[in-house]
């Protein structure tokens, strides 16, 4: 037993140290230089912040939001940052013509692309599904900003990034890998983004189609937005955007999988998803003030 207990306990730990592992301090600066990035949902929250962190790294950067007066802002303090170019384009992701004409501006302005990554979303409240009356216009409009829409970019610049074996960075939350309650329109559409991209990585392997695709899972991040929309209902504290932003950059230029942020955070709630799914659950409903949501 003793025996036993003294090879089980280090490779116990041996385990966890992999699960927990992150890999990122493989990452340098050097990787992004002059590589040319579209970020979308730039105006604000983590896409700003990922905006600033490349610029230092001296990239070629395309920003779209759908605040010029914001973007020109961001821009600005780019150029100042470092930033080898900076540009914008602004318009809604609710257009369905509006994904393309992203990635066109990128094929005029550069010629090529390294790097797409997709982060903006909708605006969508931490509500009751009305499931009375029905909110199908909510979600289906959802869909079309946080879902269809990178699908539509991903396809329209899947010809550059083929020929530069760039990257896709998907950013995506723990909310579309286990179900929280009031988020049905928002969770809907994360989860979606995985099976979508998960399927993908599989057939550009099938195809050895060299472009790497990185689902970002976020838990909890201090944007205005986010604290705005959630901190009344949930008892938790949120993780810095700066760091954040950061993490899913370093993902994406190592070409990992997935990225779980914050890590133990993250990686917890994904453990006991597999192991006690309905504990989880109950974790998961104790974290809300559910007099304060909206009905
Ligand atoms: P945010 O601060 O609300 O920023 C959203 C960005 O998307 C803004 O630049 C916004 O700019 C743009 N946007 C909104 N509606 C748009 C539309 N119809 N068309 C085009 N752009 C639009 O969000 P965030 O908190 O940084 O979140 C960034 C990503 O992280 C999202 O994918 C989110 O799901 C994920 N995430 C965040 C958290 C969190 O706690 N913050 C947690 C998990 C996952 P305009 O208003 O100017 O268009």
């Amino acid at each position: 037993m003793g025996l036993l207990l003294k090879i089980f306990i280090p490779l116990l730990g041996a385990a966890l140290a992999f699960y927990f592992y992150s890999g990122s301090e493989n990452f340098n600066e050097e990787m992004l230089r002059g590589k040319r990035v579209i970020v979308t949902g730039a105006s604000s929250g983590i896409g700003e912040q990922m905006a600033y962190h490349l610029a230092r790294m001296e990239t070629h950067l395309l920003l779209t939001a759908r605040t010029e007066a914001k973007l020109q802002k961001v821009v600005k303090q780019c150029l100042e940052l470092g930033a080898a170019s900076a540009h914008y384009i602004s318009g809604s992701m609710e257009s369905p013509s509006f994904p393309e004409e992203v990635v066109k501006k990128a094929e005029i302005t550069w010629g090529g692309l390294d790097m797409l990554i997709l982060n903006h979303i909708g605006y969508s409240e931490s509500n009751a599904f009305n499931y009375f009356n029905g909110d199908v216009g909510e979600v289906r409009k959802l869909m079309q900003t946080n879902f269809l829409s990178y699908v539509a970019m991903t396809t329209s610049a899947l010809p550059m990034l083929k020929e530069s074996e760039g990257s896709i960075v998907v950013v995506s939350s723990v909310a579309g890998k286990v179900a929280s309650p009031f988020v049905a329109p928002y969770a809907s559409t994360k989860f979606a983004l995985e099976g979508f991209f998960n399927s993908l990585r599989h057939e550009f392997i099938i195809e050895e189609v060299n472009v790497s695709i990185t689902l970002c899972i976020l838990g909890y991040i201090n944007t205005e937005k986010a604290v705005r929309t959630i901190s009344h209902v949930i008892r938790d504290s949120p993780a810095p955007k700066e760091e954040c932003a950061l993490e899913i950059i370093k993902s994406g230029a190592l070409r990992q999988r997935e990225l779980h942020y914050p890590p133990w955070r993250v990686k917890s709630m994904l453990l006991l998803r597999d192991i006690a799914p309905d504990f989880l659950d109950s974790l998961i409903r104790s974290r809300y003030q559910v007099e304060k949501v909206k009905r």
